[in-house]
């Protein structure tokens, strides 16, 4: 049995057909990437995951359970923790009290998991005292993904983390990203930059305006002449 399995998702925003029959697995302990153009439909797909949208048709599967028709803090409550775009960080809070926020389903939140997170990310524990809006748009990032960390999930969803982020720094958060996985939490991604999240992932799935046209382990989708043309760049 699949950790999730998304099985013929439709999603409407009004008239507009957003998701035309999505089937996406995830299995437990993998990294999948969710690679597509702007306006594909990858922002929808995880809104959809964690309960903030919910599909027209079609059905979603968490650890064996419908979960399609649950509100979102039901989900968390499962075990699924979703980090959105844009990061969202609550700015005039410090950087201890967001992580907190992450942690509420769970009442009060552990030493322990604070200092999971902060051992992931040091920068945020010299920092912890700092209002979230005054840290650089990187170390946001950290604190967003921190914060997801912080409901324990199972499944995290991370929609592109690597956003305007420098080269660098991406390199960095995808590492933490491999990282956090290896310590245990399967991760479904979201990614622009199709060439770093296929070398993070085990297998990827494309979308294009709404419908999945590609999918495979990572390692075959690189060299797919298709991938490369329109998403790596080359050929
Ligand atoms: P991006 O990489 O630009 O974030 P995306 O692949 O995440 O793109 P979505 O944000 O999921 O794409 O959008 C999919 C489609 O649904 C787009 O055509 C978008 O214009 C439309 N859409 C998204 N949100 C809404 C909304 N609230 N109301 C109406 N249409 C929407």
């Amino acid at each position: 049995m699949s950790l999730l399995e998304l099985r013929d998702v439709h999603v409407r925003y009004g008239a507009i057909a957003a998701l035309r029959g999505v089937d996406v697995t995830v299995e437990s302990g993998e990294i999948v990437t969710l690679l597509g153009a702007n306006g594909a439909g990858k922002t929808t797909t995880l809104r959809t995951i964690s309960g903030l949208l919910h599909p027209h048709t079609g059905q979603i599967f968490f650890d064996g359970r419908r979960i399609d028709t649950l509100p979102p803090h039901d989900i968390v409550g499962l075990g699924i923790s979703h980090v959105p775009e844009g990061r969202r960080v609550f700015p005039r809070m410090t950087v201890t009290e967001n992580l907190a926020m992450g942690a509420y389903r769970l009442g009060r939140p552990r030493k322990s998991d604070f200092d999971r997170v902060f051992a992931l990310f040091p920068r945020l524990a010299e920092r912890r005292h700092q209002d979230a809006g005054t840290l650089s748009g990187g170390e946001q990032q950290m604190l967003a993904i921190g914060r997801g960390l912080m409901s324990h999930p199972q499944l995290l969803l991370l929609d592109e983390p690597s956003m305007g982020l420098a080269p660098l720094l991406v390199e960095q958060i995808f590492d933490i990203i491999k990282e956090i996985n290896e310590q245990g939490t399967t991760i479904l991604v979201v990614e622009q930059n199709a060439a770093q999240a296929l070398a993070l992932a085990d297998r990827g799935y494309v979308l294009e305006t709404g419908t999945i046209v590609l999918s495979g382990p990572a390692p075959e989708l690189r060299i797919d002449p298709r991938v490369k043309a329109a998403y790596l760049g080359e050929g």
